[in-house]
């Protein structure tokens, strides 16, 4: 195969605008899945993505087509997967930028679009959903020869439901994509792109070859991980994995590396061959790679059994193959034993993996609420990160709290625009601008703490008030100063810090006492009563009392005796204040779960 008849792009846009449909179109059209095992978008081949309907991971796939081979990626459009789209972008010469005709388009259009642009990407657009007695056909092709700056013929009109013109758009990625440039006659060299665990054949590297060639059973060695590994085997995306004898320059495919210690495939990470036993990688330059994403949100997980500890340990490991967006690492807690704190970039991402971290190792693990960074400077001017309230530093050594603000762009058409705003008011955000795209729609600008966008669901509340319409995207801005302060639970008097959480200073009475009414309702009674409390530096703000629970130790003796049932009461009075004294209670696991979730 000549290098020539080689194309690899992929397919970005918005979530749901209908990238991986498109996808299953276009394994049809080359046979790639014969008609009968076909099913709708099947690069979705996660049980989790077929269940919630969206692309968590990107997807190769290798086709074959009049004489092309063609190397498609699908993508997701959630913003927390933005980093499996940059990486798939690396891989690729072109995308095909897809906008649905009944939404136009959307903040992760143009997210996506920016790093296509940034890799020097061709890009070719399509407006799909045609089909859809609500599309707006001609208003979209508008709006996207406008951001583009092309003339409307150049941009598509599919349907890649029923399959309309999309064969033409195919014709056209062929013609307009260019082929991968490289040499096959050079030494080795392979961007990896992502990776996963399998259980037969260990730790799987997804490569982009840029120059050279490999084969099985030749060694090979991970540049910035400086690991040694032996090929077991390569192949294709078929799109399972297919193996094959040779992968060379401008191909994409994968290598069972033989490693064995996940932490050693880093994504990103450049592999080049080993040559000879004096070899020396000096003189061969790594590809770029990546820039890591920063995980923005945390959250501690525990395994619900202590004893599943190194069955968690060794299935964050091999998840974050996978994902090389989430981070984590071991720390420790009284109530709940050993466990991880995990770093991510949004809270669907929180949710994604907390689920297959279940299902994909078969773990119940207690979650807590999951929180935003923060940092502290303290009077000696040192900076301190803190992840979760556990982290949180005596008030009287710091001096100053800081948070991280981002800049939320939201797009929607222009009759939602006074139930985002009023939204918007509700948070402690400000307006920077608003900017009219086209006739329908308004882009509105704001900057915001990060904790607004993050711990009040904040992208659930703007889907709700549009009804689906608008879309949003955020980036980091900067640290800037933030009034918060840390609200203590005491139980029985005593503080159970594993209920504690960072809020707003002028939340805290609010705050407190929805935590103790949920305690309340969630701690089982005891023989005594069991003063539940929120405090902010010892002050109280909240408080509640469980009833002490009466058991009834008199009730097995029917009848008389009154010396015995008065020293049996008598007894149980001792009993409790015995209890009170140790102030120890015994809050069940449960209950943790429940407050963590709340
Ligand atoms: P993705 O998130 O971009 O991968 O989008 P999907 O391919 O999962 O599609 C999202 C939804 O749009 C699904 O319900 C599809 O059936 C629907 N869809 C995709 N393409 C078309 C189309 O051309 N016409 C119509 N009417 N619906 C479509
Ligand atoms: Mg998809």
């Amino acid at each position: 195969m000549f290098m020539e008849n080689i194309r690899n792009f992929c397919i970005i846009a918005h979530i749901d605008h209908g990238k991986s449909t498109l996808a299953d179109r276009f394994l049809e059209l080359t046979n790639t899945i014969p008609k009968d095992k076909m099913r709708p978008q099947f690069l979705d081949m996660m049980d989790l993505e077929r269940e919630k309907g969206i692309t968590i991971k990107m997807q190769p796939c290798r086709m074959e087509y009049k004489g092309y081979i063609l190397n498609l990626i699908d993508t997701p459009g959630h913003v927390d997967f933005s980093y499996e789209v940059s990486r798939s972008l690396v891989a690729v010469e072109g995308a095909i930028l897809l906008i649905d005709a009944t939404k136009g388009i959307q903040a992760q259009t143009l997210a996506n679009l920016e790093l296509a642009r940034n890799q020097g990407l061709v890009i070719i657009p399509a407006v799909n959903k045609i089909d859809s007695p609500q599309a707006k056909t001609q208003e979209t092709k508008e709006e996207i020869s406008k951001l583009l700056n092309v003339p409307e013929s150049e941009i598509f009109e599919i349907s890649a439901k029923l399959g309309q013109n999309v064969e033409n758009l195919l014709n056209k990625a062929i013609e307009k994509i260019s082929p991968p440039v490289g040499a096959k006659e050079k030494p080795f060299k392979a961007l990896i792109f992502d990776s996963k665990f399998d259980i037969h054949k260990g730790v799987i590297a997804y490569i982009r070859v840029f120059e050279g060639s490999i084969k099985k059973e030749e060694r090979i060695y991970l540049m910035g991980q400086k690991a040694e590994g032996h090929v077991k085997e390569i192949g294709y995306f078929k799109p399972d994995l297919v193996s094959a004898e040779e992968l060379n320059a401008g191909e994409i495919g994968y290598i069972a590396t033989g490693i064995k210690e996940p932490g050693k495939v880093r994504v990103g990470d450049t592999i080049i061959k080993i040559l000879n036993p004096q070899f020396l990688s000096s003189g061969i330059d790594p590809l770029p790679g990546y820039k890591e994403p920063k995980p923005m949100v945390f959250t501690s997980i525990y395994p619900e059994n202590p004893e599943d500890f190194e069955v968690l340990k060794d299935a964050v490991g091999k998840l974050r193959l996978n994902d090389a967006s989430f981070t984590f690492e071991a720390e420790m807690k009284e109530s709940l034993g050993r466990g991880f704190r995990c770093g991510f970039l949004g809270l669907l991402h929180t949710e994604i993996i907390t689920e297959r971290l279940k299902r994909e190792f078969d773990l119940d693990l207690v979650l807590s609420t999951p929180s935003v960074i923060y940092k502290a400077i303290t009077k000696d001017k040192k900076e301190h990160l803190i992840y979760t309230s556990a982290d949180w530093l005596d008030p009287s050594g710091v001096e100053e709290i800081r948070e991280l603000w981002v800049r939320i762009q939201v797009l929607t058409p222009l009759n939602y625009l006074g139930a985002i705003s009023e939204l918007l008011s509700n948070t402690e955000s400000k307006h920077v601008k608003t900017d009219y795209i086209g006739t329908e729609k308004t882009e509105l600008v704001y900057e915001c703490p990060l904790r607004e966008i993050i711990t009040k669901n904040f992208y659930d509340k703007l889907k709700g008030v549009s009804q689906g319409f608008a879309s949003m995207s955020y980036e980091i801005l900067d640290w800037r100063k933030a009034n918060l302060v840390k609200l203590d639970i005491l139980i029985l008097g005593k503080k159970e810090e594993s209920f504690s959480r960072i809020v707003p200073e002028k939340d805290v009475f609010k705050e407190g006492k929805k935590l103790v009414e949920k305690l309340k309702d969630n701690l089982p009674s005891q023989l005594f009563s069991l003063p539940i409390q929120a405090a902010v530096g010892g002050k109280i703000v909240a408080r509640e009392t469980i009833q002490a629970k009466r058991r009834d130790v008199i009730a097995p003796l029917y009848g008389g005796d009154y010396t015995r049932k008065k020293k049996l009461l008598e007894r149980q009075k001792e009993g409790k204040k015995d209890l009170k004294n140790k102030g120890e209670i015994h809050i069940p696991t449960k209950v943790f779960l429940e407050i963590f979730r709340s």
